[in-house]
Protein backbone atom coordinates (compact mmCIF):
# COMPACT_ATOMS: atom_id res chain seq x y z
CA UNK A 1 0.00 0.00 0.00
CA UNK A 2 1.36 3.46 -0.82
CA UNK A 3 1.90 6.33 1.45
CA UNK A 4 -1.03 8.17 -0.78
CA UNK A 5 -3.27 5.33 -0.19
CA UNK A 6 -2.47 4.76 3.42
CA UNK A 7 -2.11 8.06 4.85
CA UNK A 8 -5.20 10.32 3.94
CA UNK A 9 -7.23 10.38 7.08
CA UNK A 10 -5.17 9.54 9.52
CA UNK A 11 -4.20 11.65 12.87
CA UNK A 12 -0.48 12.55 11.95
CA UNK A 13 -0.42 10.75 8.31
CA UNK A 14 -2.90 13.08 6.91
CA UNK A 15 -2.43 16.38 7.80
CA UNK A 16 1.11 15.82 6.56
CA UNK A 17 0.69 13.44 3.46
CA UNK A 18 -2.07 16.65 2.14
CA UNK A 19 -0.46 19.82 3.46
CA UNK A 20 3.65 19.25 3.57
CA UNK A 21 4.85 15.98 1.39
CA UNK A 22 5.87 17.16 -1.59
CA UNK A 23 5.17 20.20 -1.54
CA UNK A 24 8.52 22.68 -1.96
CA UNK A 25 9.87 24.29 1.01
CA UNK A 26 11.58 27.88 0.97
CA UNK A 27 12.85 28.74 4.04
CA UNK A 28 15.92 27.46 5.30
CA UNK A 29 14.69 26.65 8.78
CA UNK A 30 12.00 24.63 7.58
CA UNK A 31 14.57 22.97 5.16
CA UNK A 32 16.99 22.10 8.09
CA UNK A 33 13.75 20.80 10.41
CA UNK A 34 12.63 18.44 7.84
CA UNK A 35 16.01 17.23 7.32
CA UNK A 36 16.24 16.97 11.07
CA UNK A 37 12.90 14.74 11.24
CA UNK A 38 14.51 12.32 8.46
CA UNK A 39 17.56 11.69 10.06
CA UNK A 40 15.80 11.11 13.28
CA UNK A 41 13.47 8.89 11.50
CA UNK A 42 16.75 6.29 10.43
CA UNK A 43 15.60 2.76 11.85
CA UNK A 44 12.15 4.19 13.30
CA UNK A 45 8.43 4.65 12.23
CA UNK A 46 7.52 7.77 10.30
CA UNK A 47 4.79 7.93 12.34
CA UNK A 48 6.74 8.22 15.58
CA UNK A 49 8.16 11.24 14.35
CA UNK A 50 5.30 13.03 13.31
CA UNK A 51 4.22 12.56 16.83
CA UNK A 52 6.75 13.89 18.53
CA UNK A 53 7.31 16.75 16.13
CA UNK A 54 6.21 19.85 18.42
CA UNK A 55 8.60 18.64 21.33
CA UNK A 56 10.94 18.57 18.65
CA UNK A 57 10.44 22.15 17.78
CA UNK A 58 11.00 23.45 21.82
CA UNK A 59 13.29 20.66 22.02
CA UNK A 60 15.53 22.48 18.89
CA UNK A 61 14.35 26.24 19.34
CA UNK A 62 12.07 26.18 16.19
CA UNK A 63 14.59 24.68 13.95
CA UNK A 64 16.46 28.17 14.20
CA UNK A 65 19.56 27.12 12.54
CA UNK A 66 21.84 29.96 14.26
CA UNK A 67 20.72 28.98 17.63
CA UNK A 68 21.43 25.44 17.10
CA UNK A 69 24.28 25.30 15.83
CA UNK A 70 25.66 27.62 18.84
CA UNK A 71 24.26 24.49 21.13
CA UNK A 72 26.46 23.79 23.47
CA UNK A 73 27.57 20.36 25.10
CA UNK A 74 25.84 20.82 28.43
CA UNK A 75 22.88 21.85 26.21
CA UNK A 76 23.23 18.78 24.36
CA UNK A 77 23.72 16.75 27.28
CA UNK A 78 20.53 18.00 28.14
CA UNK A 79 18.92 17.41 25.18
CA UNK A 80 19.89 13.31 25.89
CA UNK A 81 17.12 13.63 29.40
CA UNK A 82 14.37 14.52 27.31
CA UNK A 83 11.97 11.89 26.10
CA UNK A 84 9.96 13.56 24.03
CA UNK A 85 12.75 13.60 20.78
CA UNK A 86 14.90 10.69 20.02
CA UNK A 87 17.35 10.38 22.76
CA UNK A 88 20.34 9.38 20.22
CA UNK A 89 23.47 10.84 20.80
CA UNK A 90 25.09 10.57 17.34
CA UNK A 91 21.51 11.92 16.30
CA UNK A 92 21.50 15.24 18.49
CA UNK A 93 24.93 15.84 17.52
CA UNK A 94 23.93 15.28 13.52
CA UNK A 95 21.35 18.21 14.22
CA UNK A 96 23.51 20.54 15.48
CA UNK A 97 26.70 19.66 12.99
CA UNK A 98 24.54 20.39 10.32
CA UNK A 99 23.23 23.45 11.53
CA UNK A 100 27.12 24.80 11.78
CA UNK A 101 27.37 23.38 7.92
CA UNK A 102 23.91 24.85 6.92
CA UNK A 103 25.54 27.77 7.91
CA UNK A 104 29.01 27.58 6.59
CA UNK A 105 27.08 27.27 3.20
CA UNK A 106 25.07 30.76 3.78
CA UNK A 107 21.57 29.77 2.63
CA UNK A 108 20.45 26.07 2.59
CA UNK A 109 18.05 26.92 -0.23
CA UNK A 110 20.22 28.99 -2.00
CA UNK A 111 22.74 26.19 -2.16
CA UNK A 112 20.05 23.51 -2.99
CA UNK A 113 18.62 25.46 -6.18
CA UNK A 114 22.45 26.31 -7.20
CA UNK A 115 22.82 22.25 -7.35
CA UNK A 116 19.23 21.76 -8.82
CA UNK A 117 19.07 19.77 -11.10
CA UNK A 118 20.81 16.54 -10.03
CA UNK A 119 20.09 12.67 -10.24
CA UNK A 120 19.56 11.19 -6.92
CA UNK A 121 23.03 9.59 -6.88
CA UNK A 122 24.97 12.85 -7.45
CA UNK A 123 22.23 14.53 -4.75
CA UNK A 124 23.15 11.22 -2.49
CA UNK A 125 27.15 12.04 -3.19
CA UNK A 126 26.91 15.57 -2.57
CA UNK A 127 24.89 15.54 1.01
CA UNK A 128 27.83 12.69 2.04
CA UNK A 129 30.80 15.47 1.49
CA UNK A 130 28.78 18.23 2.67
CA UNK A 131 26.73 17.26 5.94
CA UNK A 132 26.78 14.20 8.11
CA UNK A 133 24.34 11.33 8.56
CA UNK A 134 22.60 11.97 5.41
CA UNK A 135 22.81 8.13 4.01
CA UNK A 136 21.50 7.66 0.40
CA UNK A 137 17.57 6.76 2.06
CA UNK A 138 17.82 10.11 4.26
CA UNK A 139 18.96 11.95 1.33
CA UNK A 140 16.33 11.15 -1.56
CA UNK A 141 13.28 10.87 0.91
CA UNK A 142 14.56 14.55 2.79
CA UNK A 143 15.01 15.74 -1.02
CA UNK A 144 11.66 14.10 -2.07
CA UNK A 145 9.42 15.85 0.85
CA UNK A 146 10.49 19.03 0.06
CA UNK A 147 10.15 18.97 -3.94
CA UNK A 148 13.80 18.62 -5.14
CA UNK A 149 13.11 15.09 -6.50
CA UNK A 150 9.99 13.38 -7.71
CA UNK A 151 7.97 10.66 -6.66
CA UNK A 152 6.42 11.64 -3.31
CA UNK A 153 2.98 11.17 -4.59
CA UNK A 154 1.22 8.62 -7.33
CA UNK A 155 -0.27 10.71 -10.04
CA UNK A 156 -3.35 9.25 -9.02
CA UNK A 157 -3.47 10.99 -5.98
CA UNK A 158 -5.39 14.07 -5.41
CA UNK A 159 -2.50 16.13 -3.71
CA UNK A 160 -0.07 15.43 -6.90
CA UNK A 161 -1.74 18.29 -8.98
CA UNK A 162 -1.88 20.71 -5.79
CA UNK A 163 1.99 19.71 -5.39
CA UNK A 164 2.56 20.52 -9.49
CA UNK A 165 0.52 23.94 -9.29
CA UNK A 166 3.15 25.16 -6.71
CA UNK A 167 6.05 24.33 -9.05
CA UNK A 168 8.26 21.83 -6.97
CA UNK A 169 11.63 22.22 -8.45
CA UNK A 170 11.72 18.80 -10.08
CA UNK A 171 8.60 19.62 -12.05
CA UNK A 172 10.50 22.77 -13.44
CA UNK A 173 12.79 22.40 -16.15
ZN1 LIG B 1 -0.45 11.45 -2.09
Amino acid sequence: MSYCDFAPGQPYHGPYHDREYGFPVKSDDALFERLVLEINQAGLSWLTILKKREVFRKAFANFDIEKVARFTPAKRAKLMTNAGIIRNRLKIEAAVENAKRIRALGSFAKWLDAHHPRSKDEWVKLFKKTFVFTGGEITSSFLMSVGYLPGAHEETCPVYKRVLNRKPRWAVT
